[in-house]
């Protein structure tokens, strides 16, 4: 515990040259005398902009005011109605820019460590009985599509509303990214499946390896199905590439491809479960989001003795968490910073052997308000390495608007959505999530299907009905 009531109270973590090596959990969550602690250290300000730092406005003193007070019950009842899927956003979302870059305690000491306590009063709902019931009052039924946070609190918020809800998911699995993309140490599944089964005890159906567009048309879910309205959760799946020279040698791999194999094929359980995945001695990730983040940690643990971030920018320009990224540091993991990949060099046998690259220098921000990476000439250097893993963005995947006809994209190939219902071009077709803005954050996918379910109601109560 800490002495200080300047300081956030930390959380407690595995011990770090252990965890490097397994899959559990790496924070193990507060205790009750942690998170009275660090409830008691809100200001409980009248002007609380925390909540204005949160995608979807959690009431935040109102919660942190009931953990102090030792009110659980009221604390998860005031969180879930803000936030569909708290245990999951007090486990990844970027608080550093979100409500604890707004908290006034900034000023002059640590912020409040929100996050910490939006998981703890989660974890604690998670041990109570599930008591959410189905209630299907409507006679429409909505379709949604993608098995995502946008879909699944979609699914959630109609079901509430009284409508009879199908998700449809194309992989085997529901949780979208969160079940293919971030890795058991940092959001176990068993989370994961908790949220999922209070959406099933509250009668959504989730249907999967069902890809629409391919399996089924968009148009027959109105046309043949008898879909009222349809929601667009599919997510930016589509991995990008650089570009360069041996990309497609044996042993390159997308952090999408590269995740979606070791978290849906079993590989964090090596080596009770089997995977295909071959990790080589030495790693490089390229990129320094979240993702890259969660590549270059999951190699560690799949075996790598050495793992390296390659990133043209520098440490302040990183996209990932910080909590991420100090955790990363603490497991072994080697930044390499300014330093741009030009090749990836072949063994002679068509496997990956190393990674030639550029050091860099920053100049004047660019487009993306960032400082511009610039080449120093004479610099460049080989990374041996046996592995290349890529993440360095995801665009949507085309499948869906490619066989919808009427469905507007912009010129990143995400859907056209109204900013607050998530209205597409086609009537009664809401999109939300990744597939609206490009790769982004939890809590916005899950602030988005929670804006379009209401507007899905709203349209249905108007009266509205397909004429496509
Ligand atoms: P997704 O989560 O991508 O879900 C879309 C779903 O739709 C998928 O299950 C997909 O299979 C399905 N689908 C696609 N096409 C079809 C189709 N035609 N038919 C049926 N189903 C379809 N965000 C954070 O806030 N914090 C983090 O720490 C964080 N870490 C991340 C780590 C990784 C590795 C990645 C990749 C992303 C991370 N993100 C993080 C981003 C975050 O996970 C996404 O912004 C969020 O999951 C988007 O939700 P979504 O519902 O829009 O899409």
């Amino acid at each position: 515990m800490p002495v200080k009531r300047s300081d956030k109270t930390p959380m407690p973590v595995h011990d770090a040259q252990l965890r490097a090596h397994d899959f559990v959990e790496v924070n193990t969550g507060y205790t009750p005398a942690h998170a009275a602690f660090e409830a008691e250290r809100c200001l409980r300000c009248q002007d609380a902009a925390c909540v204005d730092g949160c995608p979807v406005n959690i009431p935040i003193p109102d919660f942190i005011h009931a953990v102090a007070a030792g009110d659980m019950p009221k604390a998860a009842q005031i969180l879930r109605g803000a936030n569909p899927l708290p245990s999951i956003c007090g486990r990844v979302c970027p608080q550093e820019n979100q409500c604890e870059a707004q908290c006034h305690m900034v000023k002059r000491f640590n912020p409040v460590a929100i996050g910490h306590l939006e998981r703890f009063v989660a974890d604690w709902e998670r041990s109570q009985p599930v008591t959410a019931r189905p209630n299907v009052t409507r006679q429409e039924k909505i379709a949604v599509i993608g098995a995502g946070p946008s879909g699944l609190v979609c699914a959630g918020e109609l079901a509430r509303l009284g409508y009879s809800v199908t998700v449809y998911e194309a992989l085997h699995a529901p949780g979208g990214v969160l079940r293919y993309g971030i890795p058991e140490f940092r959001l176990p599944k068993s989370v994961l499946d908790w949220e999922i089964g209070v959406l099933k005890a509250m009668g959504v159906e989730i249907v999967c390896n069902v890809v629409i567009g391919r399996t089924i048309k968009m148009d027959e879910l109105f046309e043949n199905m008898g879909y009222a309205a349809v929601f667009i959760g599919t997510g930016a799946g589509l991995p990008q590439f650089l570009g360069i020279p041996g990309e497609n040698l044996n042993g390159v791999m997308s952090a999408n491809e590269f995740l979606t194999r070791m978290n849906l094929m079993g590989g964090y359980k090596f080596p009770e479960n089997d995977t295909p995945l071959k990790v080589g001695k030495r790693v490089a990730v390229i990129g320094a989001g979240n993702t890259a983040m969660d590549a270059v940690r999951s190699s560690l643990r799949l075996g790598a003795e050495a793992a390296y971030i390659v990133y043209r920018r520098s440490e302040k320009e990183m996209g990932a968490r910080i909590e991420e990224y100090h955790h990363a540091i603490e497991e072994g993991v080697d930044f390499r910073w300014l330093t741009n990949p030009l090749e990836v060099i072949d063994d002679g046998n068509g496997w990956v052997s190393g990674l030639k690259c550029q050091k860099m220098k920053l100049g004047e921000p660019d487009a993306s308000g960032r400082a511009r990476p610039i080449p120093i000439e004479g610099s460049e250097f080989v990374l041996p390495v046996d592995n290349v893993v890529l993440a360095i963005g995801t665009t949507p995947n085309p499948l869906l608007t490619r066989t919808t006809s009427g469905l507007l994209t912009n010129k990143k190939g995400c859907l056209v959505a109204d900013e607050n219902t998530g209205l597409t071009s086609k009537a009664l077709v809401f999109a939300g999530g990744d597939a609206v803005t490009g790769a982004a954050t939890v809590i916005l996918a899950a602030g988005a299907g929670k804006r379009s379910a209401t507007a899905i109601h709203e349209a249905l109560q108007q009266g509205a009905a397909v004429t496509h």
